[in-house]
């Protein structure tokens, strides 16, 4: 599929809420318990005159901890094979975890453009706690709320100038 941005994550950070906000649907389940998403949705996304595909890499549903950690991995290694651009989503207000370490590490390795997304950063002050996200090595976190849409344009504006 050409023009493909993919959205990547360990569960429950927000990747399904900003893919029904980019792709204006409600095509994704969000939801609270974490690994609901069970396979990748693809969906259109519109902005200034252009047009891409998004894909919710979603996340398996799984028992263990082992398991999911392997889940996480597979989703990341099968998104950058099919994808242009990765969206690489964290949530601010939880922090940085091992999780986002994990994915971090992988995406390191791929020659894709990768943009890291502080998401839940629902208010003014969140920006400041977005920064923790630097130690990713993955650049400059994009602060976002996808409840809210707040920097999703910039985030977009961004997006087209890697596609
Ligand atoms: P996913 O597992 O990464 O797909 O995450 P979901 O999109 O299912 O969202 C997980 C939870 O985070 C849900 O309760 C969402 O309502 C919530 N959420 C998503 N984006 C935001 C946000 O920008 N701010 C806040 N406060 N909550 C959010
Ligand atoms: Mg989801």
């Amino acid at each position: 599929m050409a023009n493909l941005v993919a959205i990547v994550g360990r569960p429950n950070v927000g990747k399904s809420t900003l893919f029904n906000r980019l792709t204006k649907t409600r095509q994704a389940i969000v939801s609270d318990t974490a690994g609901t998403t069970r396979d990748r949705q693809y969906g259109k996304c519109e902005w200034n005159g252009r047009e891409f595909s998004v894909v919710d890499t979603g996340g398996w549903v799984v028992k263990s901890d082992d398991i999911f950690e392997d889940a996480i991995r597979k989703q990341v290694i099968v998104a950058t094979e099919e994808a242009d651009v990765v969206l690489f989503v964290v949530d601010v207000q939880t922090g940085l975890t091992d999780w986002d370490q994990d994915v971090a590490t992988i995406l390191r390795r791929t020659k894709l453009p990768v943009i890291l997304v502080a998401n839940k950063t629902d208010n003014n002050d969140q920006i400041y706690d977005a920064a923790e996200f630097y130690a990713l090595g993955l650049g400059e976190p994009q602060c976002i709320s996808s409840a809210t849409g707040s920097g999703t344009g910039d985030l977009l504006d961004l997006v087209l100038t890697k596609l």
